[in-house]
C-alpha cells in the first residue's frame, strides 16, 4: 500500500519523492487541489526546469479533464492551474456564463496585464492604452507552432494557428478584426503581419522588410487624427500575405475600401486632415523644398492648419520635429518597396497641389447680365496648382469658375457661382487624393506581387482591418457607409459562429439546444435591397437634379417601414437608424452631393492634358490589368458593372448569403453604388478563407491605461455577440472529425498495432472510453469534441 498523503504542512516530505508527491495529492482529493497546486508554486520554484514537464504530463493524465482545468506554464519554470473558481484563458470553458461573469474575468485579467482572452476559438483584445512587453523576439518563438492551451492567450496563437492551417491544410485563412474605433483594430492587425513574416521565413529578407513597411506607407495616407483616435483607419484594409504550399511567404496585396476623401477638404471640429499632408509639409521645408513645390513656410496652407487644441493635448504629436520624422519614415518606405524617385516627385507634387488647391478662393462679382459669376481672387494659389499639375491656369480657371452645358446641340458656356465654384475645387481635391491613394496601393500590389510561377500555387492569409463602428455627435454619409460596413462584417461573423454551427449539428443529427441571437439581416434588407434598400432609394433621389436632401429623407421616410428606421423630431434632416450595436442619428445634410461626387467633364479633360504622368494615369486609366481588379477600378471612375454577380451564393461560399433580390445595370456610378460593390467584393474575399476572429474592446474612452470601465466593455461585448459566442462554443464542440480519420489517428489507444479495427462509430467510441474522455457527441458521419479532448488525445498518443 502507498504512504498516506502528506499534508500540506510537511513540506520536508515533498522534496524526497516529488513525482510521487504530486500523484497522491491529485488522485485524493479535488477538493484540495487548488492548495496544492498553489504549493505546487512554491515547490516548483525549487526544481529544476526538466522537471516541468514531466509535472504538466502527470497533472493532466492524473486531473479530471472534464474540470476543464489546465495550467499553464509560466517563464521560469512557475506553474500556475487554473481551477474553475479561478480565471480562465478561454471564455468558452466557463460553467457559468452570464454576462457579469465575462466581464469579471476580462476585468481580473486586465488587471493582471492579461489583455487577451479567448472565447473558443475567438480572441478578445482588450487595448491596454500602453506598451506592454509581449511583443518581444522571445515571445515570438514561444507561439511559434506551440499548443493553443502551452502559452496565454495572444495575437500571435492566432497568427500561428493561421499560419499552421495554411501549411497542413493547404485553405485559405482570414482573420477578421473587428471593434469599435480606438479599440485596436490597426495594431493587431501590424501585431498578426509582425509574427506572420517570422512565420514565413522569406527566403529574401527585402520582402519580409517590404510587407512589414506597407502597412506604414499605406497608413500615412489614409490614417489621420479624429477625435476618438490618434491614429484612425480612415479607410478599409484587406492585406493578404501569399505563401507557398511549404509556407514560404512570397509576396502581398491590399485592398483598399471606402477612403475618407472628404477629410482632404474638411475636418470636423478637433480632427485632422490625413498625416500625410501634414509630413509632406513640414519634410519638405526641412528639405529646404518647399519652394520648389510651391508651398511657403511664412503661410501655412488651410488644409494643414494647426489645430490648437490638439497641438495642447499631444505636442508630441503635432511637432515639426515628429512630422519630419515621419516624412523620412514614409520616404525610406516609398524607396524601400520600390518606387522610383520619380514617382516619388509625382506623388509630392500632387499633394502639394492638393494643398495648394485648399487656398484657392472666390468672390462673387456682379455683372450687367449674370449676378452669380465667381472669380478667382487670389491668382497665385491657382497658378501654384495648374503649376505642379502640369496644366494650363487659364485652363484651371475657366474649368473652375464656369461649366459647359449642351443645349440643343449646341455648347453653352454658363458661369460658376461661388457656391458651384467652391463645389467644384473640392471636388479636385476630393478626386486626385482619392485616385492618389488607390495608385499608391496598386503600384504596392505590383511590386509585391509574387512571380507568376509562385502565385499559381499561392495560398492567402488575408487581414481584415476596417474602421469600427461610428456614433458621434452628428453622423453623415461617412457613418453611414461605415456602419453598414460593419452590420455586413457582423452578418458574417453570426453566420459563421451560429447558423453554420447550427446547421453542422443538425446535418449530423448531434443533438444541439437552438440558440437565439439577433440576426441583423433585416437591416441589410434595409441598407442593400433594391430597389427599396436606403442605399437604391439614396441613388435614385441622386439621379433627380431637382432633389435636395429634404426630399431625400422623405424618400426614406415613404418607403422605408421598418421599426429599425425612424424620423426623430426637432431634427432638420435627421433620421435614426437601430444599428446591431446601438441607435444613430444621422443627419442627411450633404447626402447627394456625396454620393454624387461628380468630378465635373471640364476638370477630367483638363488633367487628362497634364504633362505629368502620373497626373494623367490618375484620371485616365484602370489602374491595374488583371480582369476583376480592372472592372473594380474602372467602376470606381466611370464603368457600368453588375455588382450582383458577386451575390451569388455560389461566388459568397455562404450557405445562405445576404444577396439583393433585384439585379439593375447601374448607368451611373454614384458612391453608394460602389460601396454596395466593394462590400460584395470584400465579403466573397473573407467567405472564401477559413475564419478567424479577433474582437477588439476598448476598455475607457479615456485612451487610458490600467483603467477598465465595465459598463463601455459590456456594451461592446453584448453588440459583438461575444457573449452569445461564449454560450454556443461551450455547448458546442470545436473539432469534428470523420470516423475514418479519428480511428486512423488514434486506433492505437484501444487496439494493438496489427489490428485493423471497422469503421464504425462504435470503433471511435470504444477509443473515447479507453482514453475516459466524456461529454463528447457522436454524429452520423463524425465524431464531434472539444478542443481539450483532442488535445489529451494527442498526448496519449504521444505517451504510447
Ligand atoms: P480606428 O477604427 O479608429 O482605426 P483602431 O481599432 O484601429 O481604431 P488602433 O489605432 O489600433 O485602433 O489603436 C488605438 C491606439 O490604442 C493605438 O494607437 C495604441 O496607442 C493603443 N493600442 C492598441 N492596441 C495596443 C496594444 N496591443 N498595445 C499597446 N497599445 C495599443
Ligand atoms: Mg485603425
Amino acid at each position: 500500500p502507498r504512504n498516506p498523503p502528506p499534508t500540506l504542512h510537511q513540506p520536508e516530505l515533498w522534496s524526497h519523492d516529488f513525482n510521487d508527491f504530486i500523484s497522491r495529492c491529485l488522485i485524493k482529493d479535488f477538493e484540495l487541489r487548488p492548495n496544492v497546486l498553489d504549493l505546487l508554486q512554491h515547490v516548483f520554484i525549487k526544481q529544476t526546469v526538466g522537471r516541468e514537464k514531466i509535472l504538466q504530463k502527470q497533472l493532466i493524465e492524473l486531473t479530471d479533464l472534464n474540470q476543464h482545468e489546465r495550467i499553464h506554464t509560466k517563464k521560469g519554470g512557475h506553474l500556475k492551474m487554473q481551477s474553475a473558481a479561478d480565471e480562465v484563458e478561454d471564455l468558452a470553458t466557463l460553467e457559468a456564463l452570464d454576462e457579469n461573469i465575462v466581464t469579471e474575468q476580462l476585468q481580473s485579467r486586465y488587471s493582471r496585464d492579461q489583455i487577451y482572452t479567448y472565447v473558443g476559438d475567438i480572441l478578445i483584445a482588450v487595448n491596454p492604452f500602453r506598451k506592454m512587453e509581449i511583443y518581444t523576439p522571445q515571445h515570438t518563438k514561444m507561439y511559434i507552432g506551440a499548443k493553443r492551451t502551452a502559452n496565454p492567450p495572444h495575437i500571435f496563437a492566432v497568427a500561428d494557428i493561421a499560419y499552421q492551417s495554411v501549411v497542413s491544410y493547404n485553405t485559405d485563412q482570414c482573420v477578421v478584426i473587428s471593434g469599435e474605433s480606438g479599440a485596436g483594430k490597426t495594431e493587431s492587425a501590424h501585431l498578426l503581419v509582425q509574427q506572420l513574416t517570422v512565420l514565413g521565413k522569406a527566403n529574401n529578407r527585402t520582402l519580409q522588410e517590404k510587407i512589414l513597411l506597407v502597412n506604414s506607407l499605406v497608413e500615412a495616407f489614409g490614417n489621420a487624427c479624429t477625435a476618438i483616435n490618434d491614429n484612425s483607419s480612415r479607410f478599409g484594409k484587406y492585406l493578404e500575405m501569399k505563401f507557398t504550399c511549404g509556407g514560404t511567404v512570397v509576396g502581398a496585396k491590399i485592398c483598399e475600401y471606402l477612403l475618407e476623401k472628404s477629410r482632404v477638404i474638411h475636418q470636423a471640429v478637433g480632427e485632422r486632415n490625413f498625416h500625410i499632408f501634414y509630413y509632406v509639409y513640414a519634410g519638405l521645408a526641412d528639405r529646404k523644398k518647399l519652394a520648389h513645390y510651391k508651398l511657403s513656410d511664412s503661410k501655412t496652407p488651410k488644409y494643414v492648419d494647426r489645430l490648437e487644441s490638439l497641438c495642447r493635448r499631444r505636442p508630441d504629436i503635432v511637432s515639426n520635429a515628429f512630422y519630419k520624422e515621419q516624412f523620412d519614415a514614409v520616404e525610406q518606405c516609398f524607396k524601400v518597396i520600390g518606387f522610383t524617385l520619380e514617382e516619388l516627385g509625382s506623388v509630392y507634387s500632387t499633394l502639394a497641389a492638393i494643398l495648394n488647391s485648399g487656398d484657392i478662393e472666390f468672390s462673387a462679382v456682379a455683372s450687367e447680365h449674370q449676378t452669380d459669376k465667381s472669380n478667382i481672387t487670389n491668382m497665385s494659389a491657382l497658378e501654384n496648382v495648374a503649376s505642379l499639375l502640369r496644366i494650363r491656369s487659364d485652363e484651371l480657371q475657366e474649368a473652375l469658375t464656369s461649366h459647359c452645358v449642351v443645349a440643343r446641340g449646341e455648347t453653352i458656356v454658363r458661369p460658376n457661382t461661388v457656391e458651384k465654384a467652391v463645389e467644384v475645387r473640392d471636388a479636385m481635391g476630393k478626386a486626385l487624393y482619392g485616385r492618389l491613394f488607390s495608385w499608391i496601393v496598386n503600384r504596392i500590389n505590383v511590386l509585391l506581387r509574387p512571380d507568376s510561377q509562385e502565385a499559381e500555387k499561392g495560398l492567402n492569409i488575408g487581414i481584415l482591418d476596417i474602421f469600427g463602428f461610428e456614433n458621434f455627435k452628428k453622423n453623415s454619409f461617412e457613418q453611414l457607409c461605415i456602419n453598414i460596413a460593419n452590420e455586413q462584417i457582423q452578418f458574417y461573423f453570426n453566420q459563421h459562429i451560429f447558423a453554420w454551427e447550427q446547421d453542422e449539428y443538425l446535418n449530423e443529427e448531434v443533438d444541439a439546444r437552438m440558440i437565439e441571437y439577433e440576426d441583423n439581416r433585416p437591416l441589410l434588407d434595409l441598407f442593400l435591397q433594391k430597389p427599396m434598400g436606403m442605399l437604391s432609394l439614396l441613388d435614385e433621389e441622386s439621379r433627380f437634379p431637382q432633389a435636395t436632401d429634404q426630399t431625400l429623407v422623405e424618400k426614406f421616410e415613404d418607403n422605408l417601414k421598418t421599426k429599425s428606421f425612424w424620423r426623430p423630431k426637432r431634427v432638420d434632416l435627421g433620421f435614426g437608424i437601430h444599428h446591431y450595436a446601438g441607435k444613430v442619428i444621422y443627419n442627411a445634410a450633404g447626402f447627394l452631393s456625396k454620393n454624387r461626387e461628380t468630378l465635373p467633364a471640364d476638370i477630367i479633360l483638363l488633367l487628362r492634358s497634364s504633362e505629368n504622368e502620373l497626373i494623367r494615369k490618375l484620371v485616365t486609366h484602370p489602374l491595374t490589368k488583371t480582369g476583376k481588379e480592372a472592372t473594380l477600378l474602372l467602376s470606381g471612375f466611370c464603368g457600368v458593372f453588375s455588382p450582383d454577380v458577386w451575390c451569388q451564393p455560389s461566388a459568397l461560399g455562404l450557405n445562405a448569403p445576404y444577396h439583393p433580390r433585384e439585379t439593375t445595370n447601374m448607368k451611373t456610378q454614384t458612391v453608394a453604388s460602389y460601396f454596395r460593390y466593394s462590400l460584395m467584393d470584400l465579403l466573397s474575399k473573407m467567405v472564401a478563407g477559413q475564419p478567424h476572429f479577433v474582437r477588439c474592446i476598448k476598455p475607457n474612452n479615456d485612451r487610458q491605461a490600467n483603467k477598465f470601465d465595465r459598463e463601455k466593455v459590456l456594451v461592446q461585448l453584448r453588440y459583438t455577440g461575444v457573449l452569445e459566442t461564449a454560450k454556443i462554443r461551450r455547448q458546442g464542440y470545436s473539432h469534428r472529425i470523420l470516423f475514418a480519420n479519428f480511428i486512423k489517428r488514434y486506433y492505437l489507444l484501444a487496439f494493438n498495432a496489427h489490428e485493423e479495427p471497422p469503421v464504425t462509430p462504435e470503433t471511435c467510441a470504444a477509443i473515447m472510453e479507453k482514453a475516459r474522455l466524456e461529454n463528447w457527441a457522436m454524429g452520423k458521419t463524425k465524431v464531434f469534441l472539444k478542443y481539450y479532448h483532442v488535445e489529451h488525445l494527442n498526448l496519449m498518443v504521444q505517451l504510447t
